[in-house]
């Protein structure tokens, strides 16, 4: 038996049970041992009979005494009962509709049993217990020595694995009591010695072991974290390597244009705050070194980056090199088009927007006056380095828009892109610099979705962060409030006064379409998820009849879509109905209500962008959010949201309730849900990367390791195919 055996050939591993272990691809033995539990029981106290206590999760070891069935009439139920005694005293154990325990139970018998005892007409039993068997020869042969006697299913850790329709805990245990110890000293090491004993982690196999059949508590977290460092340390080794690669590349040196930055920033209508400065500072003297700059700019929605990035894009292109700048949707490319146009207007510069759809130049020549211009046009200007700043959508990629000069890339909401499309975005520049190195540009990386530094940490590496963190002055705060099913009404009389007074409002829905099926969340309950036609159907029809209303989502046409942002900028429509499509950007300063219906669907993060929406004019602003939802993390997580209208304290909240799976980027890893608990965990992440750094100075290229390195290629592969 190796680990390659297929499981078939385990005794006890028929046809059936084949199949059933294909479904959770489980094929060879190794699948098989590393089909890890979720979670475990703890059966580990072991107590005498007349010491049990009521409510209390125990460990029994006796004999069988007597056992039967019995048919509960009130119930229809057939219970089986059975008094088991230890040299203490004795107790009553019953099981529900197990009448077939009887054959395998008898009257004699030495077991375990494991489980909770329960108090009731004031006699306490032992509820569904667990039990094991034991084997009476080896158990006097050992003189009654429990440890000796190693225990599967009670008087343990016992291991719970996840939830499959058909194969229960139970059998998983059973197996792996067989195939584990003939397998174990076969498990091959896949960690460096030098790293195992310098970090003091388990060894594979002893971690294999622990993992399913932990000795305590401690050793099975001992065993989870060994396996947790292997994960993070193989992408630490991939993320530093490309980083090492990226050092060794060359990008334009920008000097500072001091008095040029300084007019711009005395030209703004507002004062820069002093997160502003001090990130546009940082972003500058970044790009005056000749390496890639490769940073991070976070800051709340509303914060103010646009401008900021603005600054670093006037001063390269007063270096006379060209600024290619995307954001993830059309609508947002398009703003983004006029704001930053309307900030340069007294400089000088080119900007052309490409969206796929219409492409528009904004032209110094033409005294700042914005044109439409064929695609052709617009890509021949830019290759020719006439476009200073070309603005766009993934149409910046997707089209292979070719630069004259490109030194630097602002990727806006940056988590909304994939690490590929990042990747080809700071493709070299095609002109060659004198000692024919390839050139590669300054990439500035935006996002309103803060990310906690330790996953930053983990999913960026060593990226720069710049943190924005203050508000221009003079923001209202945002009144939210959670909306029970039964105020509804409330929230509709609210919205016709608000709209009389001459307001706007948006209604986020969950979906697009009518959808007959329906969530199961716990207890059974199933709730209906709201879709943007149907609201928009009763809103029309039967709660505003008399307002204007649009309806707004992805599966539009492009020109529908405008036509419609069109129509709420300028008034003309009262109530938006839309999907997520306005989550980022849109900027309606008279919308002042926002009512997110299904709430409990998304994310904090992304609740925040939404209610970020409005709250944009010196007028009161309202977000409603609406749910039916019974769920206990649903209502902590609203909450959270009433009582933080900080986007950074509000993602590590959400961090904290939902586990880091959610974060944008995390799923891209593809990391085996193990891990994800480790991503909060600094330390762990902090040791995976110093020993990658120690393998990584001893072998550069990993030469040394070929384990490692198919290993870091196999990540490579995944990250850059997705
Ligand atoms: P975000 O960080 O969400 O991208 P924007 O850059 O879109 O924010 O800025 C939001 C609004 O705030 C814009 O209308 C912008 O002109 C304005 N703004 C930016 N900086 C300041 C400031 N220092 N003081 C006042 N308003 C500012
Ligand atoms: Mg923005």
């Amino acid at each position: 038996m190796n680990l390659s055996t297929p499981v078939e050939k385990i005794s006890g591993i028929g046809p059936v049970s084949k199949n059933k272990l294909k479904r959770l691809g489980i094929k060879t033995i190794e699948d098989l041992i590393f089909y890890f539990p979720r979670r475990y029981e703890d059966f580990s106290h072991l107590v005498k009979i007349s010491e049990i206590r009521i409510n209390e999760i125990c460990t029994i070891r006796g004999k069988i005494l007597e056992i039967e069935n019995n048919q509960s009439w009130k119930k229809k139920m057939i219970l089986t009962r059975a008094i088991i005694e230890d040299e203490s005293g004795a107790i009553e154990a019953v099981w529900f509709q197990q009448p077939y325990l009887i054959k395998t139970l008898k009257k004699g018998d030495y077991l375990y049993l494991s489980g909770k005892t329960i108090l009731k007409k004031n006699k306490i039993y032992l509820s569904n217990p667990v039990y094991e068997k034991i084997n009476l020869e080896k158990l006097n042969h050992n003189q009654g020595n429990e440890t000796e006697i190693i225990l599967t299913h009670t008087g343990r850790l016992v291991p719970i694995y996840p939830e499959t329709k058909n194969i229960s805990s139970k059998w998983f245990r059973s197996i792996l009591k067989i195939v584990l110890p003939k397998i174990k000293e076969k498990i091959p090491e896949t960690l460096p010695k030098k790293i195992l004993e310098e970090t003091n982690l388990l060894s594979r196999p002893e971690a294999v072991w622990q993992i399913h059949f932990p000795d305590s508590k401690e050793m099975a977290e001992k065993a989870k974290e060994r396996f947790s460092f292997e994960d993070l340390f193989y992408i630490e080794l991939f993320i530093l390597q490309e980083r090492a690669q990226l050092s060794q590349e060359k990008a334009v040196a920008f000097p500072i244009k001091t008095e040029i930055i300084k007019d711009f920033v005395n030209s703004l209508p507002f004062k820069l705050t002093n997160g502003q400065k001090k990130a546009a500072w940082k972003i500058l003297k970044d790009m005056e070194k000749g390496k890639p700059m490769n940073r991070l700019l976070e800051g709340d929605v509303g914060s103010g980056k646009t401008v900021v990035a603005v600054t670093a894009a006037l001063n390269v292109i007063k270096s006379n090199w060209q600024v290619a700048f995307m954001a993830p949707t059309e609508i947002l490319a398009k703003q983004h088009f006029k704001e930053v146009a309307n900030l340069l207007t007294d400089f000088g510069a080119n900007i052309g927007l490409l969206t796929g759809k219409q492409d528009l130049l904004r032209s110094k020549k033409l005294k700042n006056e914005t044109i439409e211009i064929s695609r052709e046009k617009l890509l021949e200007k830019t290759l020719k380095g006439e476009i200073d700043i070309l603005i766009g959508t993934h149409a910046l990629i997707r089209d292979k828009v070719k630069f004259n000069k490109l030194g630097l890339v602002i990727l806006d909401e940056q988590h909304r892109f994939g690490v590929e499309q990042r990747a080809k975005l700071i493709q070299p520049s095609k002109t060659n610099s004198s000692d024919n190195k390839r050139i590669i540009p300054h990439l500035l990386s935006m996002t309103a979705t803060p990310i906690p530094r330790t996953l930053a940490l983990t999913i960026y590496g060593d990226l720069d962060i710049s943190l924005i963190d203050e508000m221009p002055k003079g923001r209202k705060r945002i009144i939210t409030k959670i909306v029970k099913p039964e105020e509804r009404k409330k929230v509709y009389e609210f919205i016709k006064k608000e709209v009389k007074k001459g307001r706007q409002v948006f209604v986020i829905c969950p979906r697009i379409e009518k959808n007959e099926e329906v969530e199961e969340e716990n207890n059974n309950i199933k709730r209906k998820i709201k879709s943007v036609e149907e609201e928009y159907e009763k809103l029309t029809k039967d709660i505003f009849p008399d307002l204007r209303i649009g309806i707004l989502h992805g599966k539009m046409k492009p020109k529908e879509k405008e036509k419609v942002m069109e129509n709420f900028k300028n008034k003309k429509i009262d109530i938006l109905v839309s999907t997520s499509v306005v989550e980022v950007g849109i900027d309606v300063p008279n919308a002042t209500v926002m009512i997110i219906e299904g709430a409990e669907r998304f994310g904090l993060a992304q609740l925040h962008q939404f209610r970020g929406r409005v709250g944009r004019s010196s007028s009161q602003s309202y977000c409603f959010l609406f749910t039916n939802s019974p769920s206990k993390k649903t209502w902590q997580r609203l909450k959270a949201l009433i009582s933080s209208e900080n986007g950074f304290d509000l993602a590590e909240k959400d961090l904290k309730i939902r586990g880091p799976g959610d974060f944008a980027g995390v799923k891209q890893w593809g990391m085996p849900d193990l891990i994800m608990d480790s991503l909060m965990n600094t330390r762990l992440v902090e040791k995976a990367r110093e020993a990658a750094k120690k393998i990584l100075i001893n072998s550069p290229h990993l030469k040394k390791y070929p384990y490692l390195k198919a290993k870091v290629e196999k990540l490579r592969k995944k990250i850059h195919l997705e």
